[in-house]
């Protein structure tokens, strides 16, 4: 197996009692996108904010292709960019001027600025000073920026925040373009699962400043148990019965309302001769399908905040 391109071990930021990250080991392939995901207070900027060059670490160690990030910033840095936060541009310049004067400085050819801004919907505005932009717009542009001069890893924190459904759609469309054609790796935080799931290739999953799992989307449903969902008339009397009746497959309240069973279709028979005992027959009854967003909630245990 070849070293990842960005390996982080050991990482612990402590704010006085308060161990905001715990000795998070965490890796980013070459050419992959990875999802950080967690709940919030999880650790996720904390540890964006370091390989930013913000803050340092309490302890640990980040490389990025063998340099030491947090040791040899100026040399270890130079594949890298990080958006935390809406960045600061030049008000009075437009958006093309901005990325034009950041292209000069990272050797990019001036077609490639304007690529970017069309890829992300600006071209429209690309001659219009940045003072005038929306959030969102502004948002765009950080991302543009994040990919000018051809990265080796971008680590981008919450680049959803602000954007409208079209402009999600367009940063998807643009992180898959530039991963497969360039082999650019990207390490992204963000609270939607589903465009994680949908967008990365690995996902590293933070919970109060420990990571407590990591690897590829695809194994990770996989290894996720089959289940059930239903309802009956009377959910607190099915539960009853349910556990009188010893039905495997730790039945339990869904917080989204109805019932949840784990297991395959083995565990159909008992829960059927239970309920219809009781005089609950199940209502809605479904199987629950693996998403990243089920296999979230629990490995973090429902916790969103
Ligand atoms: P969110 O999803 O809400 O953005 P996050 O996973 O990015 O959360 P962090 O912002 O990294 O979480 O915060 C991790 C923990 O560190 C939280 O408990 C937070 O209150 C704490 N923290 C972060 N920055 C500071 C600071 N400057 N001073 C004190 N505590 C801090």
């Amino acid at each position: 197996m070849p070293a990842p391109l960005l390996e982080i071990r050991g990482l612990t930021r402590h704010y006085g009692a308060l161990r905001a990250l715990d000795g998070v080991d965490l890796d980013v392939p070459e050419a992959m996108v990875c999802g950080f995901i967690g709940p919030n207070g999880a650790g996720k900027t904390t540890a964006i904010r370091i390989l930013a060059g913000l803050i340092r670490p309490t302890r640990g160690a980040a490389h990025l292709g063998g340099l030491d990030l947090l040791g040899d910033r100026v040399h270890a840095a130079r594949g890298l960019r990080t958006l935390v936060e809406v960045p600061a541009f030049y008000p009075a310049l437009t958006g093309a001027e901005n990325l034009s004067l950041f292209a000069r400085l990272a050797r990019a050819p001036r077609a490639e600025v304007l690529g970017l801004l069309e890829a992300l919907g600006l071209s429209h505005a690309a001659h219009r000073p940045v003072a005038g932009y929306s959030l969102g717009m502004r948002q765009r542009l950080g991302i543009a920026q994040a990919l000018v001069g051809r990265p080796r890893l971008v680590v981008l924190d919450e680049p959803m925040n602000g954007l409208d459904p079209a402009a999600i759609r367009l940063v998807r469309d643009l992180v898959a373009r530039v991963r497969s054609e360039q082999g650019v790796a990207f390490l992204i935080s963000s609270h939607l699962l589903h465009d994680i799931e949908t967008l990365c290739d690995t996902v590293a999953i933070l919970h109060r400043g420990l990571l407590v799992e990591q690897g590829r989307i695809t194994d990770l449903l996989a290894a996720s148990a089959p289940g059930w969902r239903f309802a009956t008339r009377d959910d607190a009397a099915a539960l009853r019965a349910l556990a009188q009746h010893k039905v495997p497959g730790h039945p339990r309240r869904d917080p989204g309302g109805g019932l949840l069973l784990d297991g395959d279709e083995a565990v159909l028979p008992p829960l059927f001769q239970a309920l219809l005992e009781a005089g609950l027959p199940p209502k809605a009854l479904e199987p629950r399908k693996p998403s990243l967003e089920r296999h979230f909630l629990e490995r973090t245990e429902g916790v969103m905040g």
